[in-house]
């Protein structure tokens, strides 16, 4: 996949807006948009005529497909990401008793998939600009395991055997340190990449890009979900290079059988197979597969326009003082899957949520990634986890929302987007009233 750089097109399509695109007081910009092409649409009518409808042909292409736009050896498609994460965390050999470092900062599905195998998810709190998992507070928990200190397992033995990481937004968190870290405990890695396709890293301006499922895990999964980067409607892939860990995860994904469906129905394939685990029921359909292989084509033209429409936020807000913009990196290529703000509540006479209020008064669509783990009732009450062992994440909580951010976005929503957040701004800012008084 070749990537070009658009930093100028955001300031490009601000100099363009003409002052009747500025104000369009009826619009109302939705969060997300898919952003599906008369492509896709042939394509699925063509899979529905072809007669294979489940997983057969266009699964092939698409695993094929993405496993080469992310330069990894196998590619294994299946109906959600976190089916993907359950495979690989099943595959990699998670059992009871063992403990799983996860961003506190993350999904539902992170977490989850690693107490369907009775292991204990570790949680860790999060960078304070990037939001991404903080390895140095992962040190402090593998310490707190070894010396068996955990709130709710006083005394108890458990074992660290991997970690989680997820690159939120799509902004790739430093894989050398990673796997650094991951080395010196004896951890697997397993990736959450569900925002970051295509997303890239590199060490340093002399280095290489790494895609993100290159090699950057011993499995790194995706999610195709309706609002992630590129769609299948629900679906998901789990990518490797070890062949060993793509056959179990592929046997493991329908039915833990010995053949395949496309296997079995074609001449490739003998008639017979045979059961040898208890598997899954988590295949990827042709129909979904087929919007997957347009997505796929079009998947670094699309990262190119959300890129505009994050370049078009920098340049429109940077002189917001109660706000800041989310963090960028010259060594990253960022999936830009969000475009998380953060608020200066000190500078605000109102909190996140009623920001908020705002932003629904005046239509425009947000999302808050996320309430992190520890502040659900699983965790908190199961695992006795508490804001106080987490306090970058506990105070990012309450500074974030996502604005809407995608390929498909109109130069009117998005001004709409900037003059709404603008107007709310300098409505509650601190710097005002004092002034005013
Ligand atoms: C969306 C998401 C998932 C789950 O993806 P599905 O395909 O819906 O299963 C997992 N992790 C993160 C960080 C996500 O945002």
């Amino acid at each position: 996949m070749e990537f070009t750089q658009t930093a100028e097109i955001g300031r490009t399509i601000e100099a363009e807006l003409s002052d009747n695109e500025r104000s369009a007081p009826e619009l109302r910009v939705p969060f997300f948009r898919p952003d599906i092409g008369d492509d896709e649409v042939m394509e699925v009518m063509a899979t529905l005529r072809s007669g294979w409808l489940t997983t057969g042909p266009k699964v092939k292409a698409f695993e094929q497909s993405f496993a080469r736009a992310v330069r990894g050896k196998f590619a294994v498609a299946v109906n959600s990401c976190t089916a993907a994460l359950h495979l690989a965390v099943e595959a990699i050999g998670l059992k009871e008793g063992d403990a799983v470092l996860i961003p506190t900062m993350t999904f539902a599905a992170t977490a989850e998939i690693v107490l369907y195998k009775k292991a204990v998810p570790v949680l860790v709190d999060c960078d304070p600009v990037t939001g991404n998992m903080d390895l140095a507070d992962a040190e402090r928990k593998i310490e707190k395991i070894r010396q068996r200190t955990l709130p709710y397992l006083r005394g108890r033995e458990l074992k660290p055997v991997g970690v989680i990481p997820v690159h939120v937004g799509g902004l790739m968190m430093d894989i050398g340190a990673i796997k650094a870290f991951a080395s010196k405990h004896n951890l697997w890695v397993i990736e959450d990449a569900a925002h970051a396709f295509p997303s890239a890293w590199r060490p340093n301006s002399e280095s290489r890009w790494e895609m993100c499922g290159e090699n950057t895990a011993s499995v790194t999964c995706f999610s195709f979900y309706a609002n992630k980067t590129i769609t299948t409607g629900e679906g998901g892939m789990a990518v490797t290079n070890s062949e060993a860990l793509a056959n179990k995860i592929r046997l493991m994904s329908l039915h833990g059988l010995s053949h395949d469906a496309w296997g079995r129905y074609t001449s490739e394939g003998s008639w017979d197979y045979k059961i040898v685990q208890p598997g899954y029921k988590y295949n990827l359909t042709d129909v979904a597969a087929a919007i997957g292989c347009q997505q796929l084509e079009r998947a670094e033209q699309m990262r190119e326009k959300r890129e505009a429409v994050a370049e078009y936020y920098y340049s429109s807000m940077a002189n917001i003082r109660e706000i800041s913009l989310p963090p960028n990196d010259p060594d990253r290529l960022h999936s830009w899957h969000l475009f998380p703000i953060r608020l200066k509540l000190d500078e605000l006479s109102i909190d996140r949520n009623e920001f908020i209020e705002e932003l629904k008064r005046n239509r425009v669509g947000f999302s808050v990634h996320w309430r992190p783990l520890h502040l659900h009732p699983l965790y908190a009450e199961r695992f006795g986890w508490i804001d106080a062992h987490f306090p970058a994440a506990s105070k990012l909580w309450t500074e974030i929302i996502s604005l809407p951010l995608y390929s498909g976005m109109t130069r009117e929503e998005m001004a709409h987007v900037v003059q709404t957040v603008k107007k709310i701004c300098a409505a509650y800012s601190k710097v005002q009233i004092s002034v005013a008084a």
